[in-house]
């Protein structure tokens, strides 16, 4: 076994010694400090480690790149470029970013404490598809003609909006960052992305790479820092013309408010779930439904805005079903998420730990009965991580069963009549997704029409591709992330008239 073997704990182990994170803000092209010198620890949840630090941008940070990303909007250096060039230098972002796949695999493990095996097969492959996929698109969407009267000729054209603040979360967080720059950098915007604090390593290192990439300077702009300050100032600035926020419910809220107070830009929000799978009695098979109930709830550690939170099994099966979902979770073992073997890595911090083991001790509180794990474990010292945990004869009511918990905890809850199904499904402020298991084609449709939900799965969970819109009704939010849909974020519609009356 050599440390040249990336199967091994060892070769990643190595090699996260060797990199040294920038946590410099980057504005205008280059990396720079925050103005008044603040900086904030950056954390790994592996083991608590201090892996740097970030800088704690503040208004006047906020104010500058807004200042540099207006210039660079209105100079049309990338604004009004021809979209084939625009998609050559996105093309050409994509590949630095998967020419450093490995680093930045590991930044984003070191930083919120994803598996090293998700990082490097999921997330830096998903993030480079993306922009492959807004790449390609740019140069092949058309304005439209009306039809008008013979008279007149009406245009009607998508131009990009300006300034975009894009404030993202921790939980996929380049990818989740991706989402938004990318179709609103391939539409014509300038973006400035204000990542989340636990996880901005990734972020600060890929804005270095659009510049290299021959992205102009100012049009990919990252400030760092605390969303109460920096997130707040973007949110609240003049010149700011659209956000685009990926993050909890409650703070998704406070940017409609960031709107209303100041120039009333356009707000698009992807925020929290609580999503159910809904099985049924007739579903086809067991193992096959056990083992994606398992990966909907314990995939990256729970902390999926679509995780599947909520089991809502039919009573005829609970048991049967139980019983393979309980031995499934047991594949998802706390461990080094640096180990390409560990499929459940770290939770993103202190913090949030804390949070999902009060809703442990409130599950048990509450009277759900607890059928596995509920513990915080230890696999590194001073580390953050909890075994995947399942709670059976969970009322609609309980707060585990209401409230997004985003960690590896799911809820079971049984039903007698499809009503009952529907309506439990739909009782929470939540509408992300929603999983549907049934072979009889008529349960499938109906049920899948009136579950509340921006995404359903019906026997399989968490599906995706980049050319289907992913988004949330209710207070999961509103505005869609992926597929040529995104790109109404991005753009505003124009309207010409051109009259053609004869002279
Ligand atoms: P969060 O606490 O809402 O934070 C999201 C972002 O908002 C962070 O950058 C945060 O900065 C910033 N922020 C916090 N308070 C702010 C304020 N008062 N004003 C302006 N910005 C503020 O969410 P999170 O804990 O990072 O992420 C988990 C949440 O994201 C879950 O609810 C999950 O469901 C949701 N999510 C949704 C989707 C989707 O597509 N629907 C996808 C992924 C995640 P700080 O870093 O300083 O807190
Ligand atoms: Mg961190």
């Amino acid at each position: 076994m050599t440390t040249n073997d990336k199967s091994t704990f060892e070769y990643w182990q190595a090699s996260a010694e060797k990199i040294k994170p920038i946590g410099q803000a980057f504005i205008s092209g280059k990396y720079t400090d925050s103005i008044t010198g603040s900086v904030l620890d950056s954390i790994s949840p592996i083991d608590s480690r201090i892996l740097g630090q970030i800088a704690n941008c503040d208004r006047l940070d906020v104010e500058y790149a807004v200042a540099s990303s207006r210039e660079a909007f209105e100079r049309g250096c990338w604004s009004q470029a021809a979209p084939t060039e625009r998609k050559k230098k996105l093309l050409r972002f994509a590949d630095i970013i998967e020419s450093n796949r490995e680093e930045l695999a590991i930044l984003e493990t070191l930083d919120m404490g994803k598996p090293i095996s998700d990082a490097l097969n999921i997330d830096i492959p998903s993030v480079v598809n993306t922009i492959r996929w807004y790449a390609e698109l740019i140069d092949k969407v058309y304005g439209e003609i009306a039809p008008t009267e013979v008279d007149a000729l009406a245009l009607i054209t998508r131009e990009p909006i300006g300034v975009i603040a894009a404030v993202v979360p921790w939980n996929f967080p380049l990818l989740m960052a991706s989402w938004k720059f990318a179709p609103a950098l391939a539409a014509g915007n300038s973006v400035i992305i204000k990542p989340a604090e636990q996880s901005s390593l990734t972020i600060i290192r890929v804005a270095q790479f659009a510049i290299e990439a021959g992205i102009p300077a100012g049009v990919l702009n990252v400030v760092p820092g605390s969303g109460e300050v920096a997130g707040r100032a973007l949110g609240l600035h003049g010149d700011v013309d659209a956000l685009a926020f990926t993050g909890s419910t409650e703070v998704g809220k406070y940017f409609l408010q960031y709107s209303g107070q100041s120039n009333m830009k356009p707000v698009s929000l992807e925020c929290g779930g609580k999503s159910p799978n809904i099985v049924f009695s007739d579903a086809a098979d067991l193992n096959t439904t056990a083992k994606a109930i398992a990966a909907g709830i314990f995939f990256n550690q729970g902390e999926i805005c679509n995780a599947g939170s909520r089991l809502i099994v039919h009573e005829d099966i609970k048991d049967e079903l139980l019983e393979r979902v309980v031995l499934e979770s047991k594949n998802y073992q706390p461990g080094n998420p640096l180990d390409p073997a560990t499929t459940l890595g770290a939770m993103v911090d202190e913090q949030q730990t804390q949070r999902v083991m009060s809703f442990v001790t409130q599950g048990k509180e509450e009277g759900a009965s607890l059928v596995l794990g509920g513990k915080r474990v230890n696999p590194v010292e001073n580390g953050c991580y909890i075994e995947a945990t399942i709670f059976d004869n969970v009322t609609p009511e309980m707060s585990i069963s209401q409230e997004e918990i985003f960690g590896p905890v799911l809820s079971i809850t049984d039903f007698k009549t499809t009503e009952q199904a529907i309506d439990i499904a739909n009782s929470t402020v939540f509408g992300l997704a929603a999983g549907v298991w049934s072979q009889n084609i008529v349960t499938a449709h109906s049920v899948s029409k009136k579950i509340k939900a921006g995404s359903i799965y019906v026997n399989c969970y968490d599906h995706s591709n980049m050319a289907v819109p992913f988004g949330g009704y209710k207070q999961s939010g509103f505005g869609r992330d992926k597929s040529i849909h995104a790109l109404e974020k991005y753009t505003q519609l124009k309207s010409t008239w051109i009259d053609l009356t004869p002279a």
